[in-house]
């Protein structure tokens, strides 16, 4: 007989795969959070779509057990997420407090002096090989700040300029890329109303146990303390940091990543805005001295708080830095205490269930990729919603990549501390040691002595942090890396196309980020 072989158990994949796609795939997503909202918005729109199979969406969440309730600022990506889940920006906007991103301020970070500060913005040039932009200014005095020379995104941010239009623009769209500041708690109540009506069924419940199936060890359903047996096929784990499924229950060990990331601890508060705070339209991160302090104007208060390294700052000393940062308005205002692990699960995706959101890892908040990390992992679950039983093949291919997400976020934010030029604190010389470097950031800092950066410097294609936001650190860091040519008397004159630019939007189309995001006070003008 010609023709290949069938082997008994291809048949039967082949029955089971059968049996399965005309059944619903039950996916549960355990977790009320901004991960536990997203990704089941993710299923119940696009999952919905792309799978071949029926979908049910459940969402359960305890009313007992609080949300992390921190996680206030974005990248681009949101807004095609947000866009893609059919959420109108207006609403989103009101109800999650929202103000425009368009840049994180580094302060401090270089060489802890005034002068100190330089913005890493969302806006980025067209590849060009050879990069003549980065040559002329490489073959330079250098005397102006890179970011200030190659994007008019920084310069417009100096001046407190939007990223947005005054003309009517559509939901979502706008001359320059920008994301969003938003209230944790009320962006996950933004989901929740849209989705609670929009296919997913919401069951609010504390979780106290976990049936498994005895032979595959797969997860068959949660109980609730009020009696409820929640059955399902796919188990999606969002429970925050104490991985209810995937720690607690399948084990899943987690991978840390402490050496190359110092901080663990953080302090925040919640502080009115001052006159200046309300007009930015970025994120500001400034150093201290035992790490960093994050700045995120919403509309209605600031989010501050300090991310510091326990080995180098006790928790009463933090708080009272902050404090002593902020001044009177912190006074009386109640301080939270949160510790995390730098790291991530050894396996994302095991047996049947998949960790996202602080149950799958957290890389330090430096670069706002928290809330990215759960898009890209929805997304891509949506790309391989699995067919029946047989997803071994689906599992590896997820763990892989975002393994390989998670390691990108690491080399990039522990670029900025390798980078930093600090020596004042234990701190700044433990966390700048070129010996905590990650290999990737080895190889790279090695490369830009000789050459400068491209795009063929990095190893896949798929990548949030472009060689450009690499330019902006490193450049911002220590203006005179190399790169293959030295700083020389060569007078560096402004580029043509950035200058062009920041005529354009300061020709009064694009209003102050204060004014755009609907909180004009009496007597602000409109324009700056
Ligand atoms: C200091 C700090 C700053 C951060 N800043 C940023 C930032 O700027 N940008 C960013 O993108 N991210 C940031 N993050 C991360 C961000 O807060 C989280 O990634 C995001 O909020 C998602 O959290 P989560 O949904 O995974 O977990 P959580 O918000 O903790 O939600 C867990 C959910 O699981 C539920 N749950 C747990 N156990 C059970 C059970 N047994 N039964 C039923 N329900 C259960 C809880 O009730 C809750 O609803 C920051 C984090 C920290 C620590």
């Amino acid at each position: 007989m010609g023709g290949f072989l069938v082997t008994d158990s291809t048949h039967h994949d082949i029955a089971d795969r059968a049996l399965a796609v005309a059944s619903p795939l039950r996916i549960v997503v355990l977790g009320g959070g901004s991960a536990g909202w997203l990704v089941a918005g993710y299923l119940a729109t696009l999952g919905r779509q792309s799978s071949v199979r029926q979908l049910t969406v459940t969402l359960v969440e305890s009313d007992t057990i609080a949300r992390i309730g921190v996680g206030e600022a974005t990248v681009p990506s949101i807004r095609g997420t947000l866009s893609l889940l059919g959420l109108r920006e207006e609403d989103f906007i009101n109800e999650a407090d929202a103000t425009y991103k368009q840049a994180i301020e580094f302060v401090g970070w270089s060489t802890g002096t005034d002068e100190d500060a330089f913005f890493h913005p969302f806006d980025k040039r067209p590849v060009a090989i050879p990069d003549t932009s980065l040559h002329r200014w490489l073959n330079s005095d250098r005397a102006i700040r890179w970011d200030h020379y190659i994007s008019p995104q920084s310069r417009l941010c100096s001046k407190n300029y939007s990223p947005k239009a005054d003309a009517p623009w559509p939901d979502y769209a706008s001359p320059l890329p920008y994301a969003y500041h938003m209230d944790a708690d009320g962006f996950g109540h933004s989901l929740r109303q849209h989705f609670a009506q929009n296919g997913v069924n919401h069951i609010v419940a504390t979780v106290k146990h976990v049936e498994l199936e005895p032979v595959s060890g797969n997860i068959t359903s949660l109980q609730t303390e009020d009696g409820q047996e929640i059955a399902g096929d796919l188990f999606i784990d969002c429970s925050g940091m104490r991985g209810q499924l995937i720690d607690k229950t399948l084990g899943v060990g987690y991978q840390s990543l402490s050496d190359k990331l110092l901080c663990d601890r953080a302090v925040a508060l919640r502080v009115p805005l001052t006159a200046d705070e309300a007009q930015r339209p970025y994120t500001r991160s400034v150093a201290m001295s035992s790490g960093w302090r994050w700045e995120i104007p919403l509309r209605s208060r600031l989010g501050t708080g300090y991310v510091y390294s326990s080995a180098h700052c006790s928790r009463e000393a933090a708080e009272q830095d902050l404090r002593a940062q902020l001044g009177a308005r912190a006074d009386g205002v109640p301080a939270r205490h949160l510790s995390f692990d730098v790291g991530y699960r050894e396996a994302f995706w095991s047996r049947n269930v998949i960790a996202m959101g602080m149950a799958g890892g957290f890389i330090e908040p430096l670069e706002s990729t928290a809330i990215y990390l759960v898009e890209a992992a929805a997304s891509l679950l949506c790309t391989m919603l699995p067919q029946g039983p047989h997803h071994t093949v689906f599992a590896q291919h997820f763990n892989r990549s975002m393994s390989q997400l998670y390691e990108e976020v690491t080399d990039f934010v522990n670029f900025h501390y390798v980078m930093s030029n600090r020596q004042d604190t234990d701190f700044w010389r433990d966390a700048s040691d070129p010996a905590r470097a990650t290999e990737n950031v080895r190889g790279l800092m090695a490369l830009w002595l000789e050459k400068p950066p491209t795009v063929f410097d990095f190893p896949y294609p798929f990548r949030l942090f472009s060689p450009q936001s690499y330019e902006h650190i490193l450049f911002g860091m220590k203006t005179s890396y190399p790169c293959g040519m030295t700083v020389n008397a060569r007078l560096c004159e402004p580029l043509p196309e950035t200058e062009k630019a920041v005529k354009e939007g300061l020709a009064g189309f694009l209003p102050t980020n204060r004014a755009l995001a609907g909180f004009r006070t009496k007597g602000e003008p409109e324009h700056a």
